[in-house]
C-alpha cells in the first residue's frame, strides 16, 4: 500500500482504542505526575532506561500524541510542543544559538520573531543579519559568508513573500548552518520545509493546526537529535504544552485537511476577486499569477494558503471605513481558524514596530491581512462587496 495522505494521517496516525475503556478517542492523561509501584523502576524511567512519563512538564502522553501527530504531517522523526509559537521559537532559538553566534533572516518574519532578532539575541551577543526578503541573492550570499543558523518564514505575514527553501537550504548546508522554517501560515498540508532541506520546522499552532480560535500553542519537529536539545531547553525553562490543549489540538488536526484545502480554495476565489476591484491597489497572494515569488510558490506549495492581503485605495483612512462593514469577518488579531478574521498590521502582527519599521518591511497604512475562514466562497465575496461599495 502508498504512504497514507495527509487528511488519512491525520485522522489516524497516533490514534488507539484505549485498552481500559475502549473509548475510539483516548482520554486526556490530565495529570501533573505519574506514579510507580516500586522506586526502581521510578528510576529507570527518570534515568531514560525504560519508557514512561515522570512529571507533566518534561512529558505527557497526550501531548506526545501531538507531537507524534503534528511530526508524521511534516515528515519528521520527532516533535516537540509548547504553550504558543513564540515559546517555541524563543525556546528553540534559545537552545541553539550561544554568544557569538550568527544568524541570517529575513524583515518580514512574525512581528515578536523580528523582535527577538533585532533586541533580544543582539543584547546577548548573537549578531543577527535581517535581509531583505525580496532579494534571494543577497541572502544566499549572506549564508554563504558563514553562519549558524538561518531563520526564514514562508509565506510571510503579511504580505505573503514565498522564500525558496530549497535554494536557502541548499546554501546552508554548504556552510554546516542550521535552518529553521516556521511553517505557521503555509500548514503541512501545503509546505512541509524538511523536504525542501530544513532541518526544524515550527509553528505557531494557535493558527491553522488549532484552528478554531479557541486555545494556543506551538510545536518544533526535526530530526531526533536536534528536536531532543529544543526539548531539554523547554523542559527546564518550562515552556511545554498543558495536556488539555493538545487534547484539542488532537480534534482539531483531525479536520487540518478539510479545512486548509476549503481555506485555499477560496482564498484564490476571493483574491481573484478582489484584484479587478476598482478600490484595491494591491493584492498579495502566492496564487496569484501576478504574484512576485508565484513561481515558487507553486513549485514548493501543494495550495496556496488561506491567509491573503490587499491594499485599500484611502490608506488607513479607509482601513477604518470599510472593515467594520464587514459582516463575515472578525476584527481580531488571529488568523488561520474556521472563521475569517481581518485586520490592519499595524494593530495586528507588526503592532510593536514604528511606522517606519512597517514602511520598510512594504506594509502600507492602507494594507488588510484577511484570513479565509471555511465559510462560503460567496458570501465572502458578497460581504467584501458591499463592505467596499462607497
Ligand atoms: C502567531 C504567529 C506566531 C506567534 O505565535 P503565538 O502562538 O501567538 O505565540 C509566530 N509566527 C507566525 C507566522 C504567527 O502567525
Amino acid at each position: 500500500m502508498s504512504q497514507p495522505g495527509p487528511s488519512t494521517r491525520s485522522v489516524h496516525l497516533t490514534e488507539q482504542v484505549d485498552e481500559a475503556t475502549r473509548s475510539v478517542v483516548p482520554p486526556i492523561a490530565a495529570n501533573s505526575a505519574f506514579a510507580y509501584p516500586d522506586v526502581a523502576s521510578w528510576r529507570a524511567v527518570a534515568l531514560g532506561e525504560a519508557d514512561g512519563h515522570i512529571y507533566a512538564r518534561n512529558s505527557n502522553p497526550t501531548t506526545d500524541r501531538f507531537e507524534a501527530k503534528v511530526a508524521a504531517l511534516e515528515g519528521a522523526e520527532a516533535g516537540t510542543s509548547f504553550t504558543t509559537g513564540m515559546a517555541a521559537i524563543f525556546t528553540t532559538l534559545h537552545a541553539l544559538l550561544r554568544p557569538g553566534s550568527r544568524v541570517v533572516t529575513v524583515k518580514d518574519t512574525y512581528g515578536g520573531t523580528y523582535l527577538l532578532f533585532t533586541e533580544v539575541f543582539p543584547a546577548w551577543g548573537v549578531q543577527c543579519d535581517v535581509m531583505d526578503t525580496d532579494d534571494h541573492d543577497a541572502i544566499e550570499a549572506e549564508i554563504r559568508a558563514g553562519c549558524d543558523l538561518v531563520y526564514l518564514e514562508t509565506p510571510t505575514n503579511p504580505t505573503c513573500k514565498v522564500l525558496d527553501l530549497a535554494r536557502l537550504s541548499a546554501a546552508a548546508a554548504d556552510v554546516g548552518a542550521t535552518v529553521v522554517v516556521d511553517n505557521t501560515f503555509a500548514t503541512p498540508i501545503n509546505t512541509r520545509p524538511l523536504e525542501h532541506g530544513a532541518d526544524l520546522v515550527l509553528h505557531s499552532a494557535s493558527k491553522f493546526l488549532g484552528g478554531h480560535g479557541d486555545v494556543l500553542g506551538g510545536v518544533v519537529c526535526g530530526g531526533e537529535d536536534l528536536v531532543h536539545r529544543v526539548y531539554a531547553a523547554r523542559e527546564i525553562i518550562g515552556t511545554g504544552m498543558d495536556p488539555q490543549v493538545a487534547a484539542l489540538m488532537l480534534r482539531s488536526l483531525k479536520t487540518l485537511g478539510l479545512r486548509v484545502e476549503r481555506q485555499n480554495a477560496t482564498a484564490l476565489t476571493v483574491a481573484e476577486h478582489l484584484e479587478g476591484h476598482p478600490r484595491v491597489t494591491r493584492v498579495n497572494y502566492p496564487g496569484l499569477a501576478s504574484h512576485p515569488h508565484h513561481d515558487v510558490a507553486a513549485r514548493q506549495m501543494d495550495g496556496f494558503g488561506g491567509m491573503l492581503s490587499f491594499a485599500l485605495d484611502g490608506g488607513f483612512a479607509a482601513v477604518e471605513e470599510v472593515l467594520p462593514k464587514l459582516q463575515y469577518a472578525y476584527l481580531a488579531a488571529n488568523l488561520g481558524q474556521v472563521e475569517t478574521i481581518v485586520g490592519p498590521p499595524a494593530t495586528t502582527s507588526h503592532v510593536e514596530l514604528t511606522d517606519a519599521e512597517r514602511a520598510g518591511a512594504g506594509i502600507p497604512e492602507g494594507l488588510v491581512r484577511y484570513s479565509v475562514g471555511v465559510e462560503d466562497a460567496a458570501d465572502l465575496i458578497d460581504d467584501l462587496d458591499a463592505a467596499l461599495a462607497t
